[in-house]
């Protein structure tokens, strides 16, 4: 079984044994464009030599967020031009060692040495929503990938996706997995919206692959449009419920002990999402305490 998955055209996925974590690597003679290298010393020399054995002069790192496992590549390319959402760098000062302490854990259960350190850094190249002008992407080319990327919020502030409309492929950072249920840092709103503007992607034909940060390739509208639903499902049922027993007085420990009893992907699993739910169900009910009666 090879890590690595040919989309064709010079795209690879390459998949990590930690997390089932997806790197992207789009290569070419003239430029070669990575997004979200990582997450093994191993799997990162593996990364590196694939853009060495093709002999591409320009590289390129698109980070799709700060979490630890999305961030580490960067020392593996010093020469490469970096590209983040514009709080990405902030984020990343902010949890520098929280990053080391995670890869340097991961790599020793994993048999291998963490020894290049975390840098936190600011994009060479910043991501924003132009909302003054209602636009909400930024468009960009590098040598002949052009890359659509779009703010996602809801799972990290700082989260893109990056879009390769020429082949209705969507890099997705942490969304849409078949392993994990949305992994809410706020209200559901912002991910329910985020989840919205890629399902009009698909619904439009401008997406048919799909890679999520984790698990496995969706192929197919109708594959990437099913994950859609089943998230969006899980949000509605999941803040339905928690605000039943908000409504019927529930504090918040009797509130996730109700909830635990719902029905979610990786429920109980080898890769269990039980901590994740229970988390999401916290960030729910005190974003519905908020609310003006
Ligand atoms: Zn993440």
């Amino acid at each position: 079984m090879t890590p690595w998955t040919d989309l064709g055209g010079g795209v690879q996925v390459r998949q990590s044994r930690v997390c089932w974590m997806n790197s992207a690597l789009l290569l070419d003679r003239e430029h070669a464009v990575l997004v979200d290298p990582g997450v093994l010393p191993s799997e990162l020399d593996d990364l590196a030599a694939a853009v060495r054995a093709a002999g591409t002069p320009t590289v390129s790192i698109v980070f799709t967020h700060s979490h630890w496992d999305h961030v580490l590549g960067r020392p593996w390319w010093p020469q490469a031009g970096t590209v983040g959402q514009a709080g990405l760098g902030a984020e990343l000062r902010r949890d520098a060692g929280a990053i080391l302490a995670e890869a340097t854990g991961h790599a020793a259960r994993s048999g291998e040495a963490w020894s290049r350190g975390f840098q936190p850094f600011e994009p060479d190249l910043v991501v924003e929503d132009d909302r003054s002008l209602g636009r909400d992407v930024s468009a960009l080319a590098f040598g002949p990938w052009r890359l659509v990327l779009r703010e996602a919020p809801g799972h990290c502030d700082s989260q893109i996706t990056v879009h390769l409309e020429d082949r209705r492929l969507l890099f997705a950072a942490d969304l849409l997995s078949d392993l994990e249920i949305p992994w809410l840092d706020r209200e559901p709103a912002h991910y329910r919206h985020t989840l919205t503007r890629i399902d009009l992607l698909i619904s439009c034909g401008r997406i048919d692959t799909l890679v999520p940060g984790h698990g496995s390739i969706a192929r197919g509208a109708g594959e990437a449009h099913a994950r859609v639903r089943r998230d969006l499902r899980y949000l509605d049922t999941m803040e339905t419920g928690v605000r039943e027993a908000h409504r019927a007085g529930l504090p918040l420990d009797e509130t996730q002990a109700r909830l635990a009893a719902m029905d979610y992907l990786g429920k109980g699993a080898a890769y269990p999402m039980d901590d994740v739910h229970r988390e999401n169900v916290r960030i729910t009910w005190e974003s519905v305490g908020r609310e003006p009666a």
